[in-house]
């Protein structure tokens, strides 16, 4: 297959370019740079040893979009598009909600929109598992109702809704959501990994800059739950087993008739943030500092998937140990203290 990737320069958008390409498909970028390091580009055509055609594109501006896959419809084509482009800062989304809803909802509208209109059906949104919003039962299934907690989460809520709308009208489409839990890790070479801009949001960056000098301290949101050790708990993926979902849910998108599907992507484990830094510090050999502070508002206690319906209707499962998200992430945040160059 000819795949469009939008946001494919991102943290979960490159792995899944790779191996788009080792699975034997081929790969078409459009992102627009904003949250990603043009030279993410020459590492992936290092690894994959293939130059990979790359659209700089605003997709926000349907008139670029359709012009984008026109013309690629023209020449080799587009057999389908996986979705990263996005807004991802779930606390960036609370001060500035009018930014994510008018990006995270224009974004997919005009890719919608000009897949339409080039006769492309076939489409993997990258979803989260924030839809389950505060549902009280830990382990989650694809058929609970889904809700948000911030606008961020309300952005993939409102797609999945739109996604669902559209399979409806329109039974020729094939739309894969894929809800992620907690990605990490990175690329075994150490080549490509997660660079995220400014202060980082979510565990695992955090955990990494500390460990190699960049921050001081982590704090631990709260030590008061009921779990294990008080600390939260999340089912954390590896970054390669994530993009492997994608490339198993393309597949089975090719051979399903049900327009539209939706699967978790997780490992059905929990770890709670004292276990993860225990278990990158025997994987780093660093010490990890950290200090117990506040709840951080809004977060839940504990969650995790219930992974059973992608590993029977896609055959996928994660594989990775929480040792090699470890080492992952250790090797990639080592070989590049600062991220990507400029
Ligand atoms: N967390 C923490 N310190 C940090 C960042 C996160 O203790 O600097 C905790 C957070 O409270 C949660 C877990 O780590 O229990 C995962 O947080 P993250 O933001 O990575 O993911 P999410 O909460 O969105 O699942």
């Amino acid at each position: 297959m000819r795949v469009l990737v939008t946001g494919g320069a991102g943290y979960i958008g490159s792995h899944t370019v790779l191996q788009l390409l080792g699975a034997g498909h081929s790969v078409v970028i459009a992102d627009d740079f904003s949250n990603a390091k043009p030279s993410v580009i020459g590492r992936l055509e290092e690894l994959a040893g293939v130059s990979i055609p790359v659209h700089r594109v605003d997709l926000s501006d349907y008139p670029a979009t359709a012009e984008l896959i026109a013309a690629e419809q023209q020449g080799e084509g587009i057999d389908a598009v996986i979705h990263f482009a996005g807004f991802k800062a779930v606390g960036e989304s609370v001060d500035k909600p009018l930014d994510y809803y008018r990006n995270n909802l224009d974004t997919t509208l005009s890719v919608l929109e000009a897949m339409r209109a080039g006769g492309v059906r076939t489409f993997v949104f990258s979803s989260s598992a924030t839809v389950y919003g505060e549902n009280p039962v830990c382990e989650r299934t694809e058929d609970m109702p889904t809700s948000a907690t911030n606008p961020y989460g309300w952005t993939k809520v409102m797609i999945e809704q739109i996604l669902r709308d559209l399979a409806v009208a329109d039974d020729s489409w094939r739309i894969g959501v894929l809800r992620y839990f907690n990605p990490v890790g990175a690329h075994p070479s150490g080549r490509i990994g997660e660079d995220p801009s400014g202060f980082p949001n979510n565990l695992m960056p955090f955990v990494t800059q500390v460990a190699v000098g960049r921050r001081q301290e982590l704090s631990v949101f709260g030590d008061d739950y009921d779990t294990v050790d008080g600390t939260g708990v999340r089912d954390y993926i590896h970054v390669e087993d994530l993009a492997a979902g994608h490339i198993a849910a393309l597949e089975r998108l090719g051979q399903i008739d049900a327009p539209w599907s939706v699967w978790n992507l997780g490992t059905g484990s929990g770890v709670s943030v004292l276990q993860m830094v225990a278990a990158f510090a025997a994987a780093s050999g660093r010490e990890i500092p950290y200090r117990i502070a506040p709840r951080r508002p809004g977060d839940l206690a504990a969650n995790w998937a219930d992974p059973a319906k992608a590993h029977r209707e896609l055959g996928w499962r994660a594989t990775r140990t929480l040792d090699d998200m470890c080492a992952d992430s250790w090797r990639w945040q080592s070989q590049n203290p600062d991220g990507y160059p400029d």
